[in-house]
């Protein structure tokens, strides 16, 4: 294996004429693909239009979900499903990555008691699914009742007038969504896959791809054994026989401040509504994020959707009824919105929700489509994609493996307490925080506290994740620094603020890269 196939590159340079498996799109699912694919022996071939992360999978609520919410639909094999996958996440394959979030939903003299039950309940059966699903209570505990005193200390700015007490639960959550996507495609590249970015698929069969390279041009054919179609919202401009009808998701990013001190989550119970809840989620960068809105989408599915004046409004309103001094506009220093992708099944009027099931499709074609589902549950989605692909070409390949397979970094989240290395590549790149800074510190001749002095107080992105992002991670510009490899671009003023940086880092790179007698 050559030094460029364990790393993800721009373009299709050099790419292979001949592979098992074409995966188009590297959000979770194709990044999922990729990984599971190459595991089983397979060569893979792994592309996206824009970058890793660049669709859906980067603007989530970045939460690893036990499946309550199906649960309370009655959905107990789904539930079931996504309690064992987020046990795995943060047992087995990115402890690094997930941790434990404490969630708190207060209780107040505006709640009617019917819908306290309700939620209690609901609790209960949250952790019974975490129970069946094997996932100790040293991993995520058991929920319990807070007084008004518990629960204010574990959010002070709640309103304590009208304040009974409240609930606290715990799921997992993510240190990030785009760096799970990335780190599942490192390590798909470090089995061998070839990863790339700026590369669309223009046409696919199930024996043929037509990718044209974003950075040249320049258009190559590969023949393959399968092709599978992980492109989300995008999936039907590959298989026209896929068609969705994606709905809108909004998030309101604010500083610490507007809400200070809170260190749990907070759900908002929704005015009017039974069991629908507005969360408040303290992020590991110090901002809070307040989401998440449920909004029908017409027209051609937009490269980056935007969130509306009407949402921003909602999500405000629903907080201020929980909060003493509420944000208002003014703290909203950031918005974002993702679309959840709603299967149509074509040749029929029905319309299904499967954004949050996953279905696997095979077209005339031959491509295999995997739409649908969740980032909590990418592996398991991978897995079923590659048994069909397997069963329907009869491509030889080695039985699933990746309920077992760290990602790179991973360790038991002790061992990663103990890591003398910094505490915020550690935070994102578990035990190869070692190897990051390694890495830049070959590529820049920087010493550490340049390599590792955080943008701004706001900001905490350090020079050496920049770096490590070009050279590892296939980082090519700016906005892929800014807004994947790392999410500054979730606050546009951080984003402005860190831009030099991100220059830098590309220039650094760029230099050693030309200085080099040859480039292997
Ligand atoms: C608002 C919101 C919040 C959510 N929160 C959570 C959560 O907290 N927890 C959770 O588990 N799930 C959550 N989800 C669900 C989860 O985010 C999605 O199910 C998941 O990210 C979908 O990933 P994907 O890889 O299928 O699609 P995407 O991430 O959209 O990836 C598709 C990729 O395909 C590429 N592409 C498209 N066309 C082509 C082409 N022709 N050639 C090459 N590449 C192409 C795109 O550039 C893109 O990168 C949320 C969803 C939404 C909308």
């Amino acid at each position: 294996m050559t030094g460029n196939e364990q790393r993800i590159t721009p373009g299709l340079v050099g790419i292979p004429t001949e592979v098992d498996v074409v995966v188009v799109g590297l959000g979770i699912t194709g990044a999922g693909v990729a990984l599971d694919a190459a595991t089983r022996g397979l060569s893979v071939l792994a592309v996206d239009a824009h970058d890793l992360a660049f669709g859906t999978s980067r603007w989530s609520s970045k939460l690893v979900h036990g499946g309550l919410r199906y649960l309370a639909q009655g959905q107990f094999a789904i539930a079931h499903e996504s309690a064992v996958e987020r046990g795995i996440l943060m047992d087995v394959t990115a402890p690094h990555l997930v941790r434990p979030l404490p969630m708190l939903t207060p209780v107040n003299d505006a709640m009617p008691r019917s819908r306290t039950a309700l939620t209690w309940a609901g609790l209960h059966g949250g952790d019974v699914l975490r129970r069946t699903a094997r996932t100790s209570a040293r991993t995520l505990p058991r929920p319990r009742r807070l007084n008004a005193t518990e629960a204010l200390n574990l959010a002070p700015a709640l309103r304590a007038e009208t304040l009974r007490g409240g609930y606290l639960a715990w799921d997992g959550q993510l240190e990030d969504d785009a760096r799970l996507v990335t780190t599942v495609a490192r390590t798909a590249a470090s089995y061998g896959a070839h990863v790339r970015t700026r590369a669309r698929a223009t046409s696919a069969t199930g024996t043929a791809v037509e990718l044209r390279d974003g950075l040249t041009g320049e258009v190559h054919a590969v023949r393959t054994g399968a092709v599978v179609n992980a492109t989300g919202v995008w999936a039907g401009d590959l298989d026209d026989q896929v068609r969705l009808r994606p709905s809108r998701g909004t998030h309101l990013v604010l500083r610490g401040s507007a809400l200070p001190e809170t260190r749990v989550a907070v759900m908002v119970p929704i005015p009017g509504s039974r069991a629908r809840f507005a969360m408040v989620l303290p992020q590991p960068d110090g901002t809070i994020y307040v989401g998440l809105t449920d909004e029908p989408v017409t027209g051609p599915v937009p490269d980056v959707p935007t969130p509306s004046d009407a949402e921003v409004d909602f999500l405000l309103e629903v907080v201020a009824t929980a909060f003493t001094t509420p944000p208002t506009r003014d703290d909203v220093v950031g918005a974002f919105a993702g679309l959840r992708p709603l299967l149509e099944v074509a040749g029929t009027d029905e319309s299904s929700d499967l954004s949050r099931r996953h279905a696997i499709l095979t077209s005339r074609t031959g491509v295999t489509t995997v739409v649908g589902g969740k980032l909590t549950t990418y592996r398991r989605m991978a897995e079923d994609a590659l048994d069909a692909v397997v069963a329907t070409t009869g491509l030889l390949a080695l039985p699933c493996r990746t309920a077992t397979l760290p990602l790179l970094g991973a360790a038991p989240r002790e061992d990663l307490r103990r890591s003398t290395a910094p505490t915020r590549l550690v935070r994102r790149f578990g035990t190869d925080a070692d190897l990051v800074l390694t890495t830049a510190r070959e590529v820049t001749g920087l010493r550490d506290d340049e390599l590792l002095a955080p943008v701004s107080e706001d900001v905490p992105v350090t020079l050496a994740e920049l770096v490590f992002a070009v050279t590892h991670e296939g980082a090519y510009d700016v906005d892929d620094l800014l807004d994947r490899r790392t999410r500054v671009g979730l606050v546009p003023a951080d984003r402005e603020v860190a831009e030099p940086l991100a220059r830098r880092a590309l220039e650094l790179v760029a230099g050693t890269v030309s200085a080099r007698p040859t480039d292997q």
